[in-house]
């Protein structure tokens, strides 16, 4: 069975839809292991977005993902990177479809980075890396 590491981001957090977005997971029979309202450090997000590190939307990003508060949390269940992934729909809130997360409540207002609710671990090594950046003491 995996886990991955969920963000509530700030604009999700701003909008009061943590309890919309863990509802649609939990419904879909993922099993919660920890959950924390979390600011992020700019330490903490240079290492969750190395990947990004040099991308014109890299700064900006930072910034967005400093500016509040977000809710971390890990789920677990077969193929919960995936289906997670599923729930989340596709990175701009404008073309994900009506029925995921991001479709139905995100937005986009031409800013310099998609305000698009949700992170979600794309792998089994990314998801270990980043439940051992936001959760620390968890086995
Ligand atoms: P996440 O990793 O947050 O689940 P993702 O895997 O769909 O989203 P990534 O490619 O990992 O997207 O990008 C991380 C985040 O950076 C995105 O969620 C979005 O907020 C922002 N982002 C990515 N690509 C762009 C872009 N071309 N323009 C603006 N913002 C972007």
């Amino acid at each position: 069975t995996q886990r991955t590491l969920v963000l509530v981001k700030p604009d999700g957090v701003r909008r009061g839809l943590t309890g919309e977005v863990l509802r649609r997971i939990e419904a879909k029979g993922y099993t919660l292991v920890a959950c924390e309202l979390k600011q992020a450090t700019r330490d903490m997000l240079a290492q969750h977005y190395a990947e990004h590190e040099g991308k014109p939307f890299y700064e900006p990003l930072v910034e967005f993902m400093l500016s509040g508060p977000v809710t971390a949390a890990v789920f677990e269940g077969e193929r919960v990177i995936e289906g997670f992934r599923a729930l989340a729909g596709a990175t701009d809130p404008t073309v994900a479809l009506p029925g995921t997360i991001r479709g139905d409540l995100g937005r986009d207002w031409g800013l310099k980075v998609q305000q698009n609710i949700v992170h979600g671990s794309d792998s089994e090594e990314s998801s270990a890396r980043e439940i051992a950046i936001w959760f620390p003491g968890l086995a």
